[in-house]
């Protein structure tokens, strides 16, 4: 997700925090010290630094735990509502994604288990509600507070909280990763409109929380179904194989007769030899023929051709350049380097239809 930067790495994971987690924190940090002095202020900071902390160590009990089933996290995220581990992939089995998403609060009843037995905290259930309110001397019980909070939180059934993962491995048992991702996102969807909604008659937060909610269920729904839809395809598999091309001889008037015939916006340009020499794009097209005439040569208008994507490329691979790059469509070349096809985002959104419909249904070998 865009709107996080990167703050350290611990043990080959790179710590971004997302600018609403800076944003909670400053909020309480400035309230706390606009209404009960400097004092508190700083005390708040104090116990906001150490609540960080107790987030980075739930994260990293997701980490281990995947680290045990060879799984890598090159990124962690910190949000507002907890953190995001970008696992690399997903744990294979249902079993082990319950394992590792259970791991993160499991590591916060164990810190709150500390704080009781070692520091002789006790858990007053006033304090919950004065956790955004100054004056509160005794920081272990209200740590204790949080990484409770923290831990109940954190399993309620919707994405991205560890909750919706535990959800969609319990029902994945059963239905398998696709169909589990979207009952689990479904259910943590009606979960946030119902948090919303107690947002309009309690606490705002609740309503930027529900959004938030919102929104990372419906994304991990389309990842998973993404991944899903691209696994073990190629580019091959999916790209355009029906398209026109214009040869660098031709002219605008060639480029206008052939975006008037097809529904392409870009068109590739080639070479004698059938090899990408450049791209036009309907924008492009338009300026030329204004400002050129129609008998300008494509030579003349054309933009540079992107690096093409190869024929035998994943798909998944391919679909992330396609989407770096913010082009509508991307050049596909053979081995010998000749233009075989267009990969678009349109494709992709194709084949999840079919993968949907018919999950085993197998693409025939083109290009
Ligand atoms: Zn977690």
């Amino acid at each position: 997700m865009p709107w996080s930067f990167t703050i350290g790495s611990i043990a080959g994971t790179a710590i971004r925090i997302h600018l609403t987690f800076l944003l909670f924190l400053i909020w309480i940090g400035v309230g706390q010290a606009m209404s009960g002095g400097v004092a508190a202020g700083w005390s708040a900071v104090l116990f906001v630094s150490l609540l960080f902390g107790c987030v980075v160590l739930h994260e990293f009990g997701h980490i281990l735990a995947a680290r045990r089933y060879g799984i890598r996290t090159p990124v962690v995220t910190l949000y507002p509502i907890g953190g995001v581990a970008s696992l690399e992939r997903l744990p294979e089995k249902p079993a082990q994604e319950l394992v590792v998403a259970l791991a993160g609060p499991a590591v916060n009843i164990a810190i709150a288990a500390v704080l009781v037995l070692g520091l002789g905290a006790t858990l007053d259930t006033g304090d919950l509600s004065r956790l955004q309110e100054p004056g509160q001397e005794r920081l272990a019980a209200r740590l204790l507070v949080a990484n409770v909070f923290l831990a109940v939180f954190n399993m309620i059934p919707a994405f991205p909280m560890d909750g919706g993962r535990v959800l969609r491995a319990l029902l994945a048992m059963r239905l398998g990763a696709v169909k589990a991702t979207r009952v689990a996102a479904t259910i943590g969807q009606a979960l946030a409109v119902a948090l919303g909604f107690a947002g309009f008659f309690g606490n705002p937060i609740l309503i930027f929380i529900a959004i938030f909610v919102y929104m990372a269920a419906g994304a991990e729904d389309e990842a998973v179904a993404f991944r899903s839809a691209t696994a073990g395809a190629t580019v091959a598999d999916a790209m355009v194989t029906d398209y026109a091309s214009l040869p660098l001889t031709a002219t605008v008037a060639d480029a206008v007769e052939s975006l008037l015939r097809t529904t392409q916006e870009e068109f590739p340009v080639v070479d004698g030899w059938g090899r990408p020499a450049g791209i036009l794009t309907r924008p492009d097209l338009i300026v030329a023929l204004r400002d050129k005439g129609e008998g300008a040569a494509i030579l003349d208008v054309m933009a540079p051709p992107s690096d093409p994507l190869h024929a035998s490329e994943p798909l998944g691979k391919a679909m992330e350049v396609l989407q770096a790059s913010g082009r509508l469509a991307m050049s596909v070349v053979d081995a010998n380097g000749r233009l075989v096809g267009l990969l678009t985002s349109a494709n992709v959104a194709e084949m999840m239809m079919v993968r949907a419909a018919r999950p085993d249904f197998q693409f025939r070998r083109r290009g």
